[in-house]
């Protein structure tokens, strides 16, 4: 049981102001795997104190500074590969190969990509005896969801370290281990004292706390729609400004020249990663009718390749996140049924034989129609809605009707078909094939998916005020 019930304010780990804790359940188990305190407002203040009093001495340190800092950084995470890999693995149910290969390997490569691309990174401009400076925003307030511990908190502490922000972090309440190591990862770092403060809470206190902040500059947030909404309106009132990262519905269009099993594997694989909690999920697989049948076949041949089960064990999927995810990923289960989809794959209740644990079905429906619910909504689970189409235009229209614009996939052959779909996708990233992460590329969304770019430069631009000075000597 772990016990990480102090808060890391201003280089020192701290009592609660509040006496109220919370236990953080293991998700496969659903027994408590540790304990946090609830931070109060009185913490909050405490901590965005500190970030204030270290903005002067931080905000103007040198590039070359910030660079070794954040290659620090990358060092100290290395050297607590194991730890962050149990813990991960404890608070998110994620199997243990997928917590190494992709939640510690993430958080490592955004203080990798900061490191490199600060290296390069123009702080100033010179148009004649114009200069344009780009200067630190001030202190940020970072809130994050709990789907990817380390990589939504290491994204944006990455960018704010390189641009020179100090910060208050609050880390989602139901994953906050990760926080904690990350926290000693700093402090090992050296990382001056003021400059990261983490505040753990709910977010009813701290997150609002932080979004309405007077003393804050900006918040980035990633997580739920409706609560970046109320970030939204919260920062409103001073006028500070914001990033969010939301949620997505994003289409995965298949090509009539696809490799109907490779297309498949690629699809199955897009949605049931980590349990299918993933911002960017192809959540709508676009199939055209001729390739119907045939890719439903592959879909059923693919599925028994994703083990359910023991995140300790040789498994591809673990549970979800929590007992509320479970009962919110069944009712749209049920939804789909009941909206008359057809269900070729999984469907309600628990994997047989795992009646403890938070595990759901990797689920497929097919015959689903764009505006029903299982297509619109966001759902958060490893939950596949086909969708058939005829003719590119059909899939390219139906791709777009939706409120998000996250992301987008197209699979297939035709290199002038890719073109077309990828330009055609309204979306912050579209990915062609089996192509990568490119964690040096912004990440974001289009419509209600966010506002603002996560990830190496422009991620650090998000920090960054700019100033315009005329009649500059130089
Ligand atoms: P959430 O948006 O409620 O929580 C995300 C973070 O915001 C957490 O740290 C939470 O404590 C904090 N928060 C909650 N209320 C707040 C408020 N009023 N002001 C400021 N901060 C607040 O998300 P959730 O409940 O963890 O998940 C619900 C749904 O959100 C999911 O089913 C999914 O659809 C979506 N989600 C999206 C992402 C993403 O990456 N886009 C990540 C996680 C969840």
């Amino acid at each position: 049981m772990r016990n990480y019930t102090k808060h890391y304010i201003n280089g020192e780990w701290v009592e609660s102001t509040g006496s109220e804790t919370m236990d953080v359940i293991n998700p496969a188990t659903e027994e408590p795997a540790g304990r946090i305190s609830l931070g109060t407002q009185e913490d909050l203040d405490r901590a965005v104190k500190a970030a204030r009093a270290a903005f002067p001495s931080f905000s103007t340190t040198s590039k070359a500074y910030r660079v070794e800092l954040l290659e620090n950084i990358a060092k100290e995470y290395e050297k607590r590969k194991d730890g962050l890999i149990d813990a991960i693995t404890e608070e998110l149910g994620s199997p243990r190969g997928m917590t190494e290969n992709v939640h510690y390997k993430m958080g490592l490569v955004h203080f990798q990509t900061a490191a490199e691309q600060l290296k390069d990174f123009e702080f100033n401009e010179r148009r004649g005896d114009t200069l344009i400076k780009k200067e630190p925003i001030g202190v940020s307030g970072l809130i994050t969801p709990w789907n990817f511990p380390t990589n939504q908190t290491s994204t944006k502490l990455a960018s704010a370290f390189a641009a020179g922000s100090p910060v208050v972090l609050k880390p989602a309440e139901l994953t906050p281990f990760a926080a904690v190591i990350l926290a000693e990862i700093f402090e090992a770092a050296d990382v001056p004292k003021g400059v990261f403060n983490l505040v753990n809470g709910t977010g009813e206190t701290i997150g609002n706390g932080i979004s309405s902040h007077p003393d804050i500059d900006f918040v980035s947030f990633t997580g739920s729609g409706a609560v970046g909404q109320k970030i939204s309106e919260n920062a409103a009132k001073n006028v500070k400004k914001v990033a969010l990262e939301l949620g997505g519905k994003s289409p995965m269009v298949i090509l009539d020249d696809a490799d109907v099993k490779k297309a498949a594997k690629a699809a199955v694989n897009n949605v049931v990663m980590n349990s299918g909690q993933v911002c960017s999920a192809a959540t709508r697989t676009l199939v055209p009718n001729s390739m119907h049948d045939d890719f439903i076949a592959a879909v059923q041949e693919v599925l028994p390749g994703y083990p359910v089960g023991d995140p300790n064990g040789p498994n591809m999927m673990g549970p979800l996140v929590a007992e509320k995810q479970w009962d919110r990923v069944q009712g749209y289960i049920e939804k789909g049924v009941e909206e008359g989809a057809t269900l070729v794959a999984g469907g309600t209740g628990k994997p047989e034989g795992l009646e403890k644990g938070y595990y759901v079905k990797p689920t497929v429906f097919t015959d689903v129609d764009n505006d029903m619910v299982i297509a619109q909504e966001e759902i958060f689970g490893p939950v596949m809605s086909v969708i058939r189409y005829e003719g590119l235009d059909e899939a390219v229209d139906t791709a777009n009707d939706t409120i998000y614009g996250l992301a987008g996939y197209v699979f297939g052959e035709d290199e002038e078909k890719l073109q077309d779909v990828a330009s055609r996708l309204q979306a912050g990233r579209i990915t062609v094939n089996n192509a990568k992460a490119d964690f040096t590329a912004p990440f974001g969304g289009y419509k209600q998916s966010g506002v603002g770019r996560e990830w190496g430069d422009y991620g650090i631009e998000e920090y960054l005020e700019v100033k315009t000075v005329l009649g500059m000597p130089s």
